[in-house]
């Protein structure tokens, strides 16, 4: 699922792609890529119903485990503007991948995080 989350962030490259990582118990079930509204390189812009849809699953039923987007500018590390839009999401994690320039040999990095009351924390992303 992680490969589907970093391949959906080279497609879109140099734009921000975003999407959102369902699961339970923080285990991530399933993958489900979003279409940045904004189409931009420096911010991303996710469409709030189907957000809302999974943030509110019924009980026994899959919900948002992680909200995913793209840094094709900057390294994988949460933004102000990625602070501020967390705040409104709490307990859901943050998974960033960061694209390297073009021409470098460098990797795509994915990178998780935690972001409450401002803090920001990363989480170990396992992969099974
Ligand atoms: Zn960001």
């Amino acid at each position: 699922m992680l490969d589907e989350v970093v391949e959906h962030a080279v497609r879109d490259a140099p734009n921000e792609c975003c999407g959102l990582v369902i699961g339970a118990n923080r285990t991530a079930t399933g993958v489900r890529p979003m279409e940045n509204l904004a189409a931009s390189p420096f911010r991303f812009d996710i469409d709030g119903r189907e957000l809302i849809a999974f943030a509110f699953a019924d009980d026994g039923e899959d919900g948002l485990t992680a909200i995913y987007h793209s840094h094709t500018r900057s390294a994988p590390y949460p933004s102000q503007t990625d602070v501020n839009f967390a705040a409104g999401w709490p307990g859901v994690e943050w998974l960033i991948v960061g694209i390297p320039k073009k021409g470098s040999d460098a990797e795509p990095e994915a990178r998780s995080y935690l972001i409450e009351d401002g803090t920001i924390r990363e989480v170990e992303l396992e992969v099974t």
